[in-house]
């Protein structure tokens, strides 16, 4: 019997829940190590959140659950989503007037959906106790880690020494993922055995969470919410903005971006925090009360946002880093999940790539622990089983480290300059360009034309081609736009010249005489 392959998944976010059942449905032994306690208790609350925050989950989210083979999770994911089909600018008119404009983000009505981050981790945590080839450690500490020898050393928070610390354990692994997020032990300690570049940046704009309450039920005791739910709601500003995202229950996530020195003039003086609100997001005050504004700035935290890039994500055949741990973004493009859960699906599709050339070529024992032979004693099968496997983990950590970066950077980018995007979303330029690509992608659909966001948001495609394509599209756009300018310049040349051929004609004439009596 082929010893099955033990993979080691590090955090049980989002991002690590899901490695985990496309693992477990490979046949891996898995073993699942978060620091927290268990996710799926209400009063656990995300590292860095004062509560569960609303995501938006898109395409490359939804496709990579699609791909773990359970159609019943995705349905009930899908049936906790609010679907939001475009963004709510807010502002106000100079006659004082508040308005509120819809942009949809795309021309044919896809939508990105709203959900509680808790939730889905919960959906997928639950997905994972029903297999019989996982095990979840919660309140477990990953401590250290060596990936020549595989093992790692975890701290067990339930089980307290006599000198009240908690214990540590050693473990040993196939392969280790490191799903734990930007500030990663298992990227820490991959550093120490793989020559990785690292460069990390945290950007002057600090969040900050607020809510918006569901508004008075309906007759029939169902959600109304205070302004459009099927909206990501934006009050723009210069450098700072204020955004909603809908919840199933009819209140919002609201999120307050603002430079950190205006967060510590408000720090000063939070009486200051409605008329500051008042000014910079008209209408803010409609929804939530001046106590609330105050209370929720008061109470919830300050926090920075982190940018972080690095490569390669591997070492050897034992370990690699996925999700957060691998690329924090800024979350201004809503993909930083997103992108965490691609990361799965592409690490594990190069995975089963490599897996299958090698049983081809060598033995059926190549997959993960399969049984293949009910030859207990074949010592030599299993050996060269773990050898292939081994192999397949080489080839494979190798190939995704090679090629992901290029799109993990892309994204990271993106999601930078989306910041300037979301805040100037009314400017000219982006309304004509945004018109002129959706005119294309609507009348000529032969062209396969997109917005960038629609290619980045509501496609599978790799995001370094998002841009390549969207980036060819505007030099078309440009070109096409020089030549509407200058051709009516060179027409009324020609004409200008035609109707003038005598006199200038004669003029000719004269500057060459002159010329030559010189
Ligand atoms: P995490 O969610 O950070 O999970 C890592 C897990 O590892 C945690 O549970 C942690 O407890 C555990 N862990 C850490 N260290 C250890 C250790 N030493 N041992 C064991 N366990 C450990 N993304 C989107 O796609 N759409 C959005 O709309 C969106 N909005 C966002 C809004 C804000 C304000 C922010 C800050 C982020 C947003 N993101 C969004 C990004 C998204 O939250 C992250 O990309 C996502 O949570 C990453 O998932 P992950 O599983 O890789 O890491």
């Amino acid at each position: 019997m082929a010893r099955r392959q033990k993979m080691v998944i590090v955090g049980a976010g989002p991002v690590g829940s899901l490695a985990a059942l496309y693992a477990a449905q490979r046949g891996y032994q898995v073993e699942v190590y978060e620091l927290r306690p268990d996710l799926r208790d209400p009063r656990i609350v995300p590292l860095n959140f004062t509560k569960s925050i609303n995501l938006a989950l898109s395409e490359r989210g939804i496709n990579a659950i699609r791909h773990a083979g359970l159609p019943d999770l995705l349905r009930d994911i899908l049936g906790a989503c609010v679907p939001m089909r475009g963004r709510m600018i807010h502002g106000k008119k100079p006659s004082g007037a508040l308005y509120e404009v819809s942009q949809d983000f795309d021309i044919h009505g896809r939508c990105n959906l709203a959900m509680d981050r808790g939730a889905l981790n919960a959906r997928l945590l639950d997905a994972l106790e029903d297999l019989p080839n996982v095990e979840l450690f919660f309140n477990h500490k990953l401590t250290g880690a060596d990936f020549r020898k595989r093992k790692a050393w975890i701290e067990d928070r339930d089980r307290l020494s006599p000198s009240g610390r908690p214990r540590e354990m050693e473990i040993d692994f196939d392969i280790m993922l490191g799903a734990d997020g930007a500030h990663s032990a298992v990227r820490y300690h991959m550093m120490k055995f793989s020559r990785m570049d690292y460069q990390q940046e945290y950007i002057d704009t600090l969040w900050c969470e607020f809510r918006i309450d569901a508004g008075k039920p309906h007759a029939d005791g169902s959600e109304t919410w205070k302004i459009s739910p099927n909206h990501l709601h934006i009050w723009p500003g210069k450098d700072f903005m204020f955004i909603a995202i809908p919840s199933e229950d009819g209140s919002f996530t609201c999120t307050l971006f603002l430079p950190a020195s205006g967060f510590a003039t408000l720090e000063a003086d939070p009486s200051q925090v409605p008329s500051f609100f008042d000014v910079n997001f008209p209408g803010v005050r409609d929804h939530i009360s001046d106590e609330s504004l105050i209370e929720a700035f008061n109470t919830n935290p300050h926090l920075p946002l982190i940018s972080l890039k690095c490569k390669p994500y591997h070492f050897g055949s034992s370990g690699v880093i996925i999700g957060d741990a691998a690329h924090a973004m800024v979350p201004f493009y809503g993909q930083g999940m997103n992108t965490g859960m691609e990361d799965v699906r592409i690490l594990f599709s190069i995975l089963d790539k490599h897996q299958a050339q090698l049983a081809e070529t060598n033995s059926p024992l190549a997959a993960p622990g399969v049984d293949q032979d009910d030859d207990d004693d074949d010592y030599d099968k299993v050996s060269t089983a773990d050898a292939v496997a081994d192999q397949a983990h080489a080839q494979a950590l190798a190939e995704y480290s090679a090629t992901r970066w290029v799109d993990a950077y892309t994204i990271n980018d993106l999601a930078f300059q989306n910041y300037v995007e979301m805040r100037t979303s009314q400017s000219a330029t982006y309304k004509l360009r945004k018109a002129l690509e959706e005119f294309m992608s609507l009348r000529f659909p032969c062209f396969g034309w997109q917005t960038k966001y629609s290619l980045v948001v509501f496609s599978n495609r790799p995001y370094s081609e998002c841009v390549r394509r969207t980036d060819r599209q505007g030099r078309i756009l440009a070109r096409a736009f020089a030549g509407l300018v200058t051709s009516p310049l060179l027409a009324a040349g020609v004409y200008l010249a035609y109707s003038y051929r005598r006199p200038m004609k004669e003029l000719w004439h004269n500057a060459v005489a002159i010329w030559q009596m010189m």
